[in-house]
């Protein structure tokens, strides 16, 4: 859906993948998109990975993405804000959306006064607060599952990380594991992040080498923990990593999906990127249904159980855990559709009883 409010200068784009899980959820990006060709491609591919996400985190939701086309350092406004919730609630609860790059729980604010189909607001109004604390939860756990993989034994500070990132997520994960007292290399553009970082390290038995830049592809760790940008595991970087295996929260870590068979050929064990980071959206999906902390921390340890499944298939099968990965969630889904075509004939599909909520 083409979305123009000449009033606020609103201009997005909302795409709805896949709701046979359940109505479209996917957070709203604001960027100054070079065209609108360019924002519709970003919208349509982040939807489509949105399904995958929510079909292999069990949420019952379907996959969606809203894009803003515009500078969210000068272009905001809180009725822009308003204007984006009309939209939403057009679609009469198909659309499920909150912060994404570029915007903040705050901007949401807004938008929830024209429509009740917003997720990720702040705890003052009614929403569970900081994401990257479950999805912090989650990179652990996916950890923890490539640790008994690789050397059945779960113990988080007998091996060394290279970690890329320590904003959110990754400083929370980077705590994690010095606390477990392990040996940490980690980068940073951000100098301050990477100071905190030390610091903290000062009150653990862990310990922490910092690198400049690029070095960390080269880090002599057992595990890479991407946790900043996307399209970290390319050509080049395939044939750097010293690592056994990479875990991290990074969106679209591969930048294409052979990579995922590269790192496979190079002995590099994957843990899907979509899988290991899907705390946050759990905890954004438990919002709909009287938050519960103790809930959202139930099902973000089942990321633990979910991983040994695609590990297991991916050895068994030969193939790549990302296609292993794709394949659990295009499962989960077909069965659901031949759930759902028995189901509606009875009675309407679930989100048309959520909406209200
Ligand atoms: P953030 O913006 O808080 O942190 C990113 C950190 O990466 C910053 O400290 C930044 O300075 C650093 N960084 C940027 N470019 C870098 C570079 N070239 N080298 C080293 N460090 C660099 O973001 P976040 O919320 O911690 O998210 C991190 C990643 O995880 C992102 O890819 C995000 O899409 C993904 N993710 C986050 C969540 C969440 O709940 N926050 C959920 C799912 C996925």
């Amino acid at each position: 859906m083409f979305c123009n409010d000449p009033a606020s200068g609103l201009k997005a784009i909302i795409v709805i993948h896949n709701t046979t899980l359940g109505p479209a959820l996917g957070g709203c990006r604001m960027r100054p998109y070079a065209s609108t060709d360019e924002a519709l491609e970003d919208a349509l591919r982040l939807a489509k990975g949105m399904t995958y996400k929510c079909a292999a985190c069990d949420v019952d939701f379907g996959g969606g993405k809203a894009v803003i086309i515009g500078d969210p350092l000068k272009d905001k406004s809180p009725e822009m804000f308003r204007a984006f919730g009309q939209f939403v609630d057009s679609l009469n609860g198909r659309f499920y959306t909150g912060t994404d790059m570029g915007t903040t729980p705050e901007d949401f604010v807004h938008s929830l006064k024209e429509t009740p189909n917003i997720v990720g607001v702040p705890e003052t109004y009614g929403g569970h607060g900081d994401s990257s604390i479950p999805t912090a939860q989650g990179v652990i756990y996916g950890i923890k599952a490539v640790l008994r993989r690789l050397w059945q034994d779960e113990t988080l500070g007998d091996k060394t990380y290279a970690i890329q990132g320590l904003g959110k997520v990754g400083f929370k994960v980077a705590k994690a594991l010095l606390d477990a007292g392990a040996e940490l290399y980690v980068t940073d553009i951000n100098g301050s992040a990477v100071k905190d970082l030390l610091a903290y390290s000062e009150q653990t038995s862990g310990k922490v080498h910092v690198l400049e830049g690029d070095a960390i592809y080269d880090a002599p760790a057992d595990i890479f923990v991407p946790c900043a940008l996307g399209a970290v595991i390319n050509d080049e970087t395939v044939e750097r990593l010293k690592v056994k295996a990479v875990a991290g929260s990074a969106n679209n870590q591969l930048l294409e999906d052979r990579h995922g068979d590269a790192l496979r050929e190079r002995g590099i064990l994957y843990a899907p990127d979509y899988i290991v980071n899907a705390g946050g959206l759990i905890q954004v999906a438990d919002e709909l249904s009287q938050p519960n902390k103790e809930r959202v921390l139930q099902k973000t340890k089942a990321i633990y159980d979910t991983l040994n499944e695609i590990f297991d298939t991916a050895a068994r099968e030969n193939i790549s855990t990302t296609l292993a990965a794709n394949r659990f969630c295009e499962e989960r889904i077909a069965k659901r559709k031949e759930r759902n075509s028995f189901f509606t004939a009875k009675q309407p599909p679930k989100w048309q009883i959520r909406q209200h909520f």
